[in-house]
């Protein structure tokens, strides 16, 4: 449906987007994940042919942007960062304007009007001027004009930007919908946003394409094994022979101290937990403490987007930090934003 082509962009020596390429199939929702500055409103405005690139091209239903942009254009509805609004128009005014300058045939334009403010509940502030309407409603505005047309594509440039959590929540339910018919790419810098809504997450940073799965495989396939931490009433060899008949366990650590052996293992794709539990009971060896330590989303994309590690992950060591009842980090890391210091360019992009 889309391919991006070995895209490049740059804004003199500096690379917004580098040697990108992509493929979006039709009927999903995509996220684009990124730190502020990662490329992605370049990247999406070039897509909607809001902007050159320096290199590459991205092909819309076989058309390309840059040589056929009208075909191009005429599949895909964007919401670019700053919504192009005018502020002295009233809503309607605005949609039929918009409405016009997308073709949409005369006899149809007051029906679609009407069902796109149904949709995005603008039925309120119809008659009144965008200049008077709140941040939340001209966002709103901003994504009627995106499907007006009902496009089989529709972008939105970090759609929930600025919104209060209830106007979040009701343009995430927006977007649900609109996925039961359109093929829907939203962007943003907060994972749980992405992670509500999409069927798959592309994360980009410093204009690179880092990962593109299903956010399961994600956590599967970055967050490497899922990794046991265990305290047995009992001694090594004992648990050393326990753990020794799991399937597919790893032991990495494993170490006696006075009555306990402290034990770190790795699991296979089996889940061992429960077998090891009774297995540990037949020995009269108890199980004192059982911790599994999954590697969450929020996890693989702090590490992903670490300026420090962009290698492929490590592997934790951090097992015998529960004798003392440390808990693992990174349970409540705050993922917004991961570059506070990267300043953001609004104003520059969307011209
Ligand atoms: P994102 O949308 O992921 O926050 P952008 O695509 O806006 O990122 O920006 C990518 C990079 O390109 C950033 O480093 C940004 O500073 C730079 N950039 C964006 N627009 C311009 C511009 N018009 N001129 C110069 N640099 C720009
Ligand atoms: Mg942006």
């Amino acid at each position: 449906m889309i391919e991006i082509r070995n895209l490049v962009k740059r804004y003199g020596d500096h690379v917004a987007v580098d040697h990108l390429n992509l493929t979006i199939e039709e009927g999903k929702v995509y996220g684009f994940l990124g730190p502020n500055g990662a490329g992605k409103s370049t990247t999406m405005n070039i897509m909607t042919g809001y902007l050159s690139a320096t290199e590459g091209d991205v092909i819309i239903n076989g058309h390309s942007i840059l040589e056929e942009p009208e075909e191009a254009k005429a599949c895909i509805g964007y919401l670019p960062e700053l919504p192009p609004l005018y502020t002295d128009m009233t809503v309607l005014e605005y949609l039929t304007f918009c409405a016009g300058l997308k073709r949409v045939p005369v006899q149809e334009r007051s029906a679609q009007i009407q069902r796109v403010v149904q949709m995005t509940r603008l039925e309120s502030v119809i008659g009144r001027l965008i200049a008077n309407l709140s941040k939340g409603y001209r966002q709103r505005v901003g994504l009627a004009q995106a499907i007006l047309g009902f496009p089989p594509i529709i972008i939105l440039d970090e759609p929930t930007i600025g919104l209060d959590p209830k106007q979040i929540i009701e343009i995430r339910r927006l977007i649900s919908n609109l996925a039961k018919e359109h093929t829907v790419i939203l962007s943003s810098h907060i994972l749980s946003e992405i992670q509500a809504v999409c069927d798959q997450i592309i994360i980009i940073h410093h204009g690179k394409l880092l990962a593109n799965d299903t956010p399961d495989r994600l956590e599967e396939e970055l967050g490497g094994s899922n990794t046991l931490h265990l305290t047995v009433k009992g001694e090594k060899k004992t648990v050393e022979k326990l753990l020794a008949n799991e399937a597919g366990v790893t032991v990495e650590e494993l170490e006696q101290e006075g009555a306990y052996t402290y034990a770190t293992v790795r699991m296979g794709a089996e889940d061992v937990r429960e077998h090891l539990f009774f297995a540990c009971a037949d020995q009269r060896t108890p199980i004192l403490n059982l911790h599994l330590d999954e590697t969450s989303l929020e996890q693989v994309f702090l590490r992903l987007t670490s300026d420090a590690v962009v290698a492929p992950p490590q592997k934790k060591r951090r097992g015998l930090l529960h004798r003392n009842s440390v808990q693992p980090e990174g349970t409540s890391i705050a993922v917004a934003p991961v570059h506070p210091e990267e300043p953001e360019k609004h104003e520059e992009v969307s011209d």
